[in-house]
């Protein structure tokens, strides 16, 4: 048995006004409705990660997750979210809170007081593996405290900026108390899955309507495709490392059709 772990990021209702490096990872608001609606007509059950991670794991689960914090999250996601019923988990960048497009705290309890899981997304988003033990500790542990405190509840999950693995940040955030850590790695959260490896997959504005309901179907060819599409970003990024590769895959982005 598996579950899927999905990846979101901003949504728009007006994708001309953004920028178009950022436009890979932006979806409509039309288009993540259209996938919330086929979700429910495929009446998968879906939880947060903190659910998932605390056993409910049935047979083709769905977890919806966000990272950033874009205040779309909550003015065109929560909206949606809740009109179908579904909980999905927010990881927000603490230091960014109430900054250019990062949610405020109104918006973010907004999302916790709707039932949403609020996780931490690092506070300064810096790549894990361009920090030393020390600064991923504080990024790990800040940000919980930041978002503990504003929040009044519990932190228990966090995402990794950038998504790459990196089995420092999985054993700091085991050692500091954390109960998962979803990374960028595309395929399937296993029933076995060690939750602080768990793997997602991102949906992308060049996802088309075909693919989302193949991985409903969890159609394992279509999953492969993906995970062979993160093969080359990869490689690259070993090769290169996290510090040169970031701004060339950043610069890349306009014309990347990966999903
Ligand atoms: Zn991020």
């Amino acid at each position: 048995m598996a579950s899927l772990i999905f990846m979101y990021h901003d949504l728009t209702s007006d994708i001309a006004s953004v920028p178009s490096g950022h436009r890979p990872y932006v979806l409509d608001a039309t288009v993540f409705r259209r996938q919330i609606c086929l979700l429910a007509r495929h009446e998968l059950p879906v939880v947060t990660v903190a659910r998932w991670c605390a056993g409910f794991r049935a047979a083709r689960t769905i977890v919806l997750t966000f990272d950033d914090g874009h205040v779309s999250n909550h003015d065109l996601a929560l909206p949606i979210l809740c009109e179908y019923g579904m909980k999905a988990t927010f990881y927000v960048t603490a230091g960014f809170i109430g900054t250019g497009q990062t949610m405020n705290w109104g918006q973010i309890r907004a999302l916790h007081a709707a039932g949403m899981e609020i996780g931490s997304h690092t506070m300064t988003h810096r790549p894990p593996s361009t920090l030393s033990d020390e600064e991923l500790r504080y990024e790990l542990t800040t940000s919980r405290d930041v978002l503990e405190n504003g929040l009044g509840a519990p932190v228990t999950s966090i995402s990794s900026p950038t998504g790459f693995f990196n089995p420092r940040m999985k054993d700091i955030a085991r050692e500091v108390g954390y109960g998962a850590l979803c990374f960028g790695q595309a395929g399937l959260a296993a029933d076995t899955a060690d939750p602080f490896s768990l793997n997602r997959i991102a949906v992308k504005r060049t996802m088309g309507q075909d693919k989302f309901e193949a991985l409903l179907r969890f159609d394992r060819s279509a999953i492969l495709r993906i995970k062979c599409r993160q093969v080359v970003p990869g490689f690259a990024r070993r090769a290169l490392g996290s510090r040169f590769y970031l701004p060339i895959r950043r610069a890349l982005l306009g014309s990347f059709s990966s999903d």
